[in-house]
């Protein structure tokens, strides 16, 4: 198991934010997420601090999505992140949180009329249209409320960089985004840019997640800017901002290259910068959008392990009290972990375990293989690099009830979102 920020090992027992496994454990109980502030701290101002361009203005705007709560928005506010939103439940959590909302950008690819309200309402900063049919549910919200919006649209650069290496293809089926391959779209940024509700900066695109290799950034950047070129040359709108997306990998087991963020983002923006400068466009702001490579490393989930099971076929399990209801992402799409034992961090690790929940599905694995020291009921598993896209994507499945979330830094701990409790679990529920 990779040791990441605060991580350390004192007397056999794991330690983050110089707290103890077994303090948490005793404090809060398990399931339980655990982010390292330091290092979530530190990997936002990273960012902010390596996204600084010479000539343009740099913004990192924070997917939400990955891990949203009120304490994870005040911190992105600290750390002079801006934030993306995709529903009106993030854009609400962001409000409540105190954000400035001038810095919100609002996405999705079927936006409800009582969210574009509510994103009027509340002054949001950006809506990102994502289709042509868009455009005219929020013009007549805008004309409802007199009141105008800044907007990007999102478009799709051809670049698809799912896997490890980018494909260029103008037949993406994407349910994201007009295509730059569309022969209407120059008509599309036209009546955009004529419609008088409308603010129109420039254009998004989003190439895809846990991408590794600079190269398919750099690419998309070309095809967005070389694009605003044939823009400026074909209807003489000049646009002030680009939104290059997030997708930056991040390391969750052995194998996994992370993008280095101090050297990627510097050159990122040269890269942005020369292009142009080279092509005499107009643009003052380079955005980008990192969810998952702010949070994943800075989160753990901590487990108590319940009983060991040995199959008739030598599979030997270790069953925690979690499962596919705190991190979905090994059912949903096979992602790999790692995990340790964090009351046995001196211990060799040799047996081989897979690492299953107590949901009722033969799916709910979190790790199909781990190797482990001999493991024994009451045992604490920590399954590190969580931090995004769990607690997001948590469910009540089994009538579960939510683990609560901590921030723990410098022998501190603080709980940010707390458990659920059983009543929790009915108070939506009526009587017949
Ligand atoms: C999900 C998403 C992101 C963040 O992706 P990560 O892989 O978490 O960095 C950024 N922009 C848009 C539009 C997204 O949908």
């Amino acid at each position: 198991m990779k040791l990441f920020g605060t991580m350390s090992v004192v007397d056999n027992m794991l330690e983050i934010g110089g707290v103890s496994m077994k303090t948490l454990k005793e404090t809060y109980g398990t399931p339980l997420y655990i982010y390292d502030e330091v290092l979530l701290r530190e990997t936002a101002s990273l960012f902010v601090d390596s996204f600084k361009g010479k000539t343009l203005e740099g913004v990192v705007a924070y997917a939400s999505k990955a891990f949203l709560s009120i304490a994870m928005a005040q911190l992105a506010t600290q750390e002079g992140l801006a934030i993306d939103v995709a529903s009106a439940g993030e854009l609400f959590t962001v409000h409540k949180s105190g954000f400035d909302m001038s810095r919100v950008y609002f996405h999705g690819n079927n936006k409800l009329r009582e969210e574009l309200e509510l994103a009027v309402e509340l002054n949001c900063g950006v809506i990102v249209l994502d289709h042509r049919n868009e455009v005219s549910l929020l013009e007549s919200v805008l004309q409802e409320k007199g009141a105008t919006m800044n907007v990007l649209l999102r478009v799709n650069p051809g670049i698809d960089a799912h896997t490890h290496e980018y494909i260029k293809t103008t037949t993406l089926d994407s349910k994201f985004g007009e295509s730059l391959f569309d022969p209407e779209i120059m008509n599309v940024i036209q009546s955009i840019n004529d419609s008088v509700s409308l603010n129109f900066l420039g254009l998004h695109c989003h190439i895809g997640s846990q991408i590794f290799e600079q190269e398919s950034f750099h690419k998309a950047a070309d095809e967005i800017l070389e694009f605003y070129k044939r823009v400026l040359d074909e209807t003489g709108i000049r646009f002030t901002e680009v939104n290059l997306g997030g997708g930056f990998g991040v390391y969750y087991t052995k194998g996994d290259k992370p993008v280095t963020l101090d050297t990627f983002l510097p050159e990122l923006m040269d890269h942005v910068e020369t292009q142009v400068e080279a092509l005499g466009l107009g643009i003052k702001r380079v955005i980008i959008e990192p969810g998952r490579s702010i949070v994943c490393n800075a989160g753990s989930t901590l487990y108590t392990v319940g009983s060991e099971k040995l199959t008739m076929s030598g599979k030997r399990y270790a069953y925690i009290d979690g499962g596919m209801s705190d991190n979905i992402r090994p059912a949903l799409y096979q992602a790999e972990y790692e995990a340790g034992i964090a009351n046995k961090m001196d211990q060799a690790s040799n047996t081989d375990y897979c690492v299953a929940g107590k949901l009722c599905e033969s799916g709910d694995v979190i790790i199909n293989s781990v190797k482990l020291p001999h493991v024994e009921r009451d045992d604490l598993l920590l399954v590190p690099s969580t931090g995004a896209y769990t607690y997001s994507m948590s469910s009540n499945y089994n009538k579960l009830t939510r683990p609560a979330v901590v921030f723990v830094r410098d022998g501190h701990h603080q709980l940010v979102v707390r458990r659920q409790s059983l009543n929790d679990l009915t108070q939506w529920d009526l009587n017949i």
